[in-house]
């Protein structure tokens, strides 16, 4: 898989699966914008990808305040003269409760980084992907987007990753004439920063039926994902490898929606 002479902008790169997609994708030859909300990290995700001789800059926005991602995508354009990958990854876990303890507070801000950021990110980058004559989108959604099984409270949660399912169903109609394909990632259990409680995470290795590496049998169950794992999904999806693929959930959770 070659990227070379694209231009990606990955959201939510200074931890967990975005800074691996960016990390992927740079290896694979494209220039990095990685953007993230906390400069700290997000200087490690540029050095990184630097110091493994690749180009990138970081970029410090709030994927739900329009101004920020509208300076954020100027100072990619700014840098690269143009944009050909997306991947939208920024997200929180936001509280989980049960609906009558769900406050609108809590239900606004999951609301507003999960959905109107993946909104915010579309609308402004979709221009460019129609000047550079095409592009690809990923989304990161989560096996929540296709499926609700998971521990009762992620009402919030479950609700924006359906509805960026939905959404990329939908736009992969509208971009296809623009030579623009939009996919979905679904990841299940993956080992990152996001905070999960024990009992969510034991619930969750149990219903995973791959076991990984060859001889490693956790008594609770299968094995969860890293970060690589959904990386190279997404890269493969960003690619011309996947040129028929459009509109797509794609799972990565080791099996763990089929129970
Ligand atoms: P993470 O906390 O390690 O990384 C999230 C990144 O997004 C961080 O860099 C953080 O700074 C950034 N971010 C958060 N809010 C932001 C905002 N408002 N503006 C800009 N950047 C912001 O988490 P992760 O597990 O790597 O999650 C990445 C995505 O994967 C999320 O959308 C999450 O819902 C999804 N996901 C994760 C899992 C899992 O098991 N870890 C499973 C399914 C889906």
């Amino acid at each position: 898989m070659d990227l070379i002479g694209k231009v990606a902008l990955v959201t939510g790169a200074g931890s967990g699966i975005g800074k691996a997609c960016a990390l992927d994708l740079a290896a694979k030859g494209a220039k990095v914008a990685a953007l993230s909300r906390t400069v700290s990290e997000i200087e490690r995700t540029r050095e990184e990808i630097e110091s493994r001789g690749g180009e990138a800059s970081a970029i410090v926005a709030d994927v739900a305040e329009e101004a920020e991602m509208r300076r954020a995508v100027d100072m990619v354009i700014d840098r690269f003269g143009r944009l050909d990958i997306v991947v939208v990854n920024a997200g929180i876990n936001g509280v989980w409760a049960p609906i009558d303890d769900l406050r609108p507070d809590e239900w606004d801000k999951t609301i507003a980084v999960n959905l109107r950021g993946t909104y915010l990110t579309l609308h402004l980058t979709v221009p460019h992907l129609k000047a550079a004559g095409g592009g690809s989108i990923v989304v990161v959604s989560s096996i929540n987007g296709t499926r609700t099984f998971s521990t009762a409270g992620a009402t919030a949660y479950t609700a924006s990753k359906a509805a960026q399912v939905a959404m990329v169903q939908q736009l992969a109609l509208e971009l296809g004439r623009h030579r623009i394909r939009i996919n979905a990632v679904c990841p299940g259990l993956i080992e990152t920063n996001i905070p999960d409680s024990t009992v969510k995470r034991n619930q969750d290795l149990a219903r995973i039926p791959v076991i990984w590496p060859e001889g490693d049998i956790p008594i609770t169950g299968g094995k969860a994902g890293r970060s690589e794992d959904v990386a190279e999904v997404v890269t493969f999806l960003a690619s011309d490898a996947a040129r028929h693929v459009t509109g797509s959930p794609v799972w990565i959770d080791g099996g763990q929606s089929l129970l």
